[in-house]
């Protein structure tokens, strides 16, 4: 049996499952061996796969399992046809952009990297009191064990400590340093 690419893709989320018969499977088998494009889209898929198993069901093995596909339809609205699809789809994409890499960081999104001293003081409540030290540039829920200067402490709104420049704390205020 000589089969097209777009025919081993169809297939390709139950290659990986193992749920297609011998036949076909080594029709595949035969057609990635000497396909480079397929061989990519199933490496790729893989690694659409995986990547999904790690963000989103840490506890999942890797690879396909009849566990994993639970899984996944319990997760994802549509049935699975159309999730599978949706993959080997992003597979092809990935391709196409020439880079798994370039895919993972626009199709997944990467948390942003926030600078320690980014927005200060967005989320604290003005009227909320908290703690200063004269020479020091931050300040504190009062009690912080990371007040450096304990002897020149001053408690105040900080609603003023952030208009005389302090900047909160990244220990005790990280509840109100929401990017
Ligand atoms: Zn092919
Ligand atoms: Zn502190």
């Amino acid at each position: 049996m000589v089969m097209r690419c777009e025919e081993v893709w169809r297939e390709i989320s139950n290659y990986l499952d193992g749920e297609i018969d011998a036949s076909l499977r080594s029709a595949m088998d035969e057609h990635i061996h000497g396909c480079k494009r397929c061989t990519a889209v199933l490496d790729g898929t893989r690694n659409v796969i995986e990547l999904y198993g790690d963000e989103r069901m840490a506890e999942v093995p890797l690879g396909f399992s009849h566990r994993l596909h639970r899984r996944l339809e319990e997760n994802m609205p549509g049935n699975r046809r159309t999730f599978f699809g949706w993959m080997v789809a992003a597979a092809a994409g990935i391709l196409v952009a020439g880079s798994f890499e370039v895919a993972r960081s626009s199709v997944f999104g990467r948390p942003a990297l926030r600078s320690e001293h980014a927005q200060a003081g967005s989320g604290v409540p003005p009227d909320m009191l908290v703690v200063v030290s004269t020479d020091g540039k931050t300040f504190h829920v009062p009690g912080c064990r990371f007040i450096h200067d304990k002897a020149h402490i001053q408690t105040i709104q900080a609603r003023e400590a952030m208009r005389e420049g302090y900047v909160p704390c990244v220990r005790c205020m990280k509840e109100y340093l929401t990017a």
